[in-house]
């Protein structure tokens, strides 16, 4: 079959590699659609994750979609021809943190496109059985790869205990900051305001019903009838240094900033002044847990969430070093490049 590897910097070649064979417990799925995370840009750019050298050319690609092509033995189903979504999050379901329900940050864990653990980038994957939740009828694959940066943002409401009537936050508009407004407003937020430096991304959050959107968090200060207004829940999903300065400015104090994004670089400065003021909470949202694929789908299917929504560009797999340089490049409105094998 063909992969798409990473053989060192900004170096993704197509090759032919040997199908992987279903082992016991495992099904095999035929990969449709693979979107590129911007984390898999952090690797692709780098070489390494968060100091972590892949040991041999690396296959990229965690947020994917396709159709179960085999049975490995002992798997009773889904059966052959099945869409599915996949989640990566493959826990031990034993160690102590697993037997706790935190399986996110399980011991043990295996996110495949984390090395050393090869991704979806390639026309076959073996998974786990468990992993896998057929795709709500009539629901592209490209949409099926997106069911899982919304996992994140299910997993990172859930940290918030969203009370009736709250009002909320978000900051910065990507896939998982569009994703986390609607669960939010899903779980009876009232007003959700919402930061992005992107005219797009602004657009496309007052199409699915923030309360009023600005440039950067401290702007949407000026939106709030008073300070009794300020949201008590900010959602960080830009991973930038400001962004965090400005959620923690924006909150209201006694409130929590649910930290989603990932800093770029890995260590970062952060002014506690407004922390220490206001007495905020913080909580740092690690993935998501075992349980999260199935409400996910759930939301999906019942038509509660929209992914359709998201624009994305398509790109063949022979491609797939274009569509990490254009997920690089952000090229168009596009805000995710998915490659289809
Ligand atoms: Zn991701
Ligand atoms: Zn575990």
């Amino acid at each position: 079959m063909k992969a798409a590897k990473l053989f060192g910097p900004r170096d993704t070649r197509v090759v032919e590699v040997d199908r992987p064979e279903p082992g016991p417990g495992e099904l095999l799925v035929a990969v449709k659609a693979v979107a590129i995370c911007p984390s898999d840009l952090h690797l692709w750019e780098a070489g390494h994750a968060g100091g972590t050298y892949p040991d041999h050319p690396f296959t990229q690609g965690h947020e994917f979609s396709g159709v179960v092509a085999e049975l490995g033995p002992g798997v009773q189903g889904p059966a052959p021809g099945t869409p599915v979504a996949v989640t990566p999050l493959w826990s031990c379901g034993e160690c102590d943190l697993c037997r706790e329900g935190m399986s996110n940050i399980c011991r043990n864990l295996v996110f495949p496109s984390f090395p050393q653990a090869d991704g979806a980038m390639a026309e076959y994957m073996a998974v786990p059985a468990w992993s896998v939740e057929p795709l709500p009828a009539g629901l592209g694959f490209a949409q099926g790869a997106l069911i899982e940066p919304l996992q994140a943002a299910v997993h990172a409401v859930s940290l918030a205990a969203i009370e009736p009537g709250a009002t909320v936050a978000v900051v910065g508009a990507g896939i998982i900051g569009l994703s986390v407004l609607q669960v939010v407003r899903l779980r009876g937020a009232e007003r959700v305001y919402v930061a992005d430096p992107l005219d797009n991304n602004r657009q496309l959050a007052d199409k699915l019903g923030a309360t009023a959107t600005a440039r950067f968090a401290t702007d949407l200060l000026e939106s709030l009838a008073d300070l009794s207004q300020q949201p008590r829940v900010v959602f960080e999903c830009a991973g930038h240094p400001q962004a965090l300065h400005q959620a923690m400015e924006l909150c209201r104090p006694a409130g929590l900033v649910v930290i989603i994004g990932v800093p770029h670089p890995d260590v970062i400065d952060f002014d506690t002044r407004p922390s220490r003021r206001k007495q905020l909470h913080f909580v740092v949202s690690r993935r998501y847990t075992r349980e999260t694929l199935k409400e996910a789908v759930q939301l999906v299917a019942e038509g509660r969430v929209d992914l359709k929504i998201y624009p994305v560009r398509t790109f063949p797999l022979q491609q797939a070093p274009q569509a990490m340089q254009a997920a690089m490049d952000k090229a168009g409105e596009m805000l995710r490049a998915i490659v289809t094998p």
